[in-house]
């Protein structure tokens, strides 16, 4: 992965304070980077940029989906396609989702591809405040080729 980064967002309503919290606490740093977010985690996002920002810069986020509505299988997507860098993900771990099954797998995915996902705030702390953050960084895959042409009798 390159110096800038390529960063996912997303936070379920009941964390989505404590996401906007975080991110106007990283804005500057954020606001360097290329996000994208599911649909209503990416508007707030933006408000709080363009805020934090005074409105004099122009922030620019890409929306995808809302979560319920398919945005974490575009999120989903994208990782096994190699266009996210790190996911940060505040899913809500005291109610369930309409969309539970579109969470796991987002989740499982992340893991698959090797992609560094934070689930919570401080992990996010530590990932945003690592060296790795600020440079290029080769990350390993496992390019599952034995899986691939794994023998079917
Ligand atoms: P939202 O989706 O940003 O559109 O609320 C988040 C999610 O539930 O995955």
């Amino acid at each position: 992965m390159e110096r800038i980064k390529r960063i996912a967002l997303v936070a379920h309503d009941n964390r989505k304070k404590d996401l906007i919290e975080w991110v106007e606490w990283n804005w500057q740093e954020l606001i360097n980077q290329d996000m994208v977010c599911t649909g209503t985690t990416g508007r707030l996002v933006e408000e709080a940029l363009m805020r934090k920002a005074g409105n004099k810069e122009q922030v620019s986020i890409r929306k995808l989906k809302s979560g319920p509505l398919g945005g974490d299988q575009q999120l989903g997507a994208m990782c096994s396609e190699g266009k996210i860098d790190i996911v940060i993900f505040f899913w809500d771990p005291m109610q369930p989702q309409p969309h539970e099954m579109d969470v796991k797998a987002l989740l499982r995915i992340t893991v698959l591809y090797n992609v560094p996902t934070a689930c919570n705030r401080s992990t996010a702390d530590f990932m945003i405040s690592s060296p790795l953050f600020r440079q290029a960084y080769k990350k390993k895959t496992d390019d599952y080729k034995d899986y691939v042409n794994r023998k079917i009798s």
